[in-house]
């Protein structure tokens, strides 16, 4: 059976942790090509070892950029399309949670920029080179394969409700990468190009384990989150694999939640 990503060429950010290596592991087991982004390189190096071991026969490919810096950005989409002819996929997941962003009196002014520069401003630039990309991408039936392509940034759950444990800049940030999305899907609708969020709730990734550093902390959370459980970044990898290949077709602006009920929830069980 053919993948659903079958011809397809991804470039997944963040590509050394969390949601992006599950995506990067799941994006070539479905057939893409896949180039790995992080500012890590050992991680993503790692990952893409990861999936060689899984299938030898994968195409992937390995950069270091830091998507805070636009230069980074557009040279790994170049480098996407040089390697692998095209690009289908862009996968603008790479985040930072600062350990010193809090609330509106304490925040600095270093950390709201830091968190704007790679958490929106470095989706705004992922979203310019994909399109720049998307619109030379020849169309081939025999491969399933179309103009334009599907775009997915990465938001949060924070972006929807509010939080009494504050995170001014990331959340502003994220609420940001919202708004953009959502104007970029109806800009660019008509050009074949699909732009979705994925709006992830609270994981057991690194990102925030590493914050949630005691039990206490955690249980604060969970109890707010009707499966009682924190995600895996497994299951937003399905989400994303779900936006980034043709059966999410007509799907476009969305904020895709994936969040164990927690944004649809007002009293949870016991
Ligand atoms: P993670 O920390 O496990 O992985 C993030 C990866 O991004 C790392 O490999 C890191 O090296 C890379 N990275 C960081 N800054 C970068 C930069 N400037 N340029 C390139 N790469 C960079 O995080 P995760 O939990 O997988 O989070 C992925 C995305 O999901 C982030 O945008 C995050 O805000 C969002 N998110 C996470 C959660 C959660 O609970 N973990 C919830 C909602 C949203």
């Amino acid at each position: 059976m053919p993948g659903r990503l079958e011809h397809k060429v991804a470039l997944v950010t963040g590509a050394g942790s969390g949601i992006g290596l599950e995506s990067a592991i799941l994006f070539a087991q479905e057939g893409a090509s896949v180039l790995l982004v992080d500012i890590n390189v050992d991680a993503a190096e790692k990952t893409a070892g990861l999936i060689k071991q899984k299938l030898p026969s994968a195409k992937t490919k390995v950069t270091k950029a830091d998507v805070g810096k636009e230069a980074d950005i557009k040279a790994a989409v170049d480098l996407a399309v040089k390697e692998f002819g095209r690009l289908d996929v862009m996968f603008n997941n790479a985040g930072i949670m600062h350990p010193q962003d809090d609330d509106a009196l304490t925040t600095e002014e270093k950390i709201w920029d830091l968190t704007m520069q790679i958490n929106l401003k470095g989706v705004w630039w992922g979203c310019k080179y994909a399109i720049l990309a998307m619109r030379n991408n020849a169309t081939d039936a025999s491969k399933g394969l179309h103009t334009g392509g599907s775009i997915i940034n990465t938001a949060s759950f924070v972006a929807i409700m509010g939080a009494a444990t504050p995170q001014l800049a990331y959340t502003a940030s994220k609420g940001g990468v919202l708004a953009m999305t959502r104007e970029l899907a109806a800009v660019h609708a008509r050009e074949g190009i699909r732009v979705n969020s994925l709006c992830p709730g609270p994981l057991k990734t690194p990102l925030l384990m590493d914050f949630l550093n005691t039990p206490e902390k955690k249980e604060r959370r969970l109890v707010h989150v009707p499966m009682g459980r924190f995600g895996e970044a497994v299951e937003l990898a399905q989400a994303a694999l779900f936006l980034a290949s043709d059966e999410s077709s007509f799907v476009t602006g969305t904020d895709f939640k994936v969040d164990g009920g927690l944004t649809s929830a007002y009293v949870t069980p016991l």
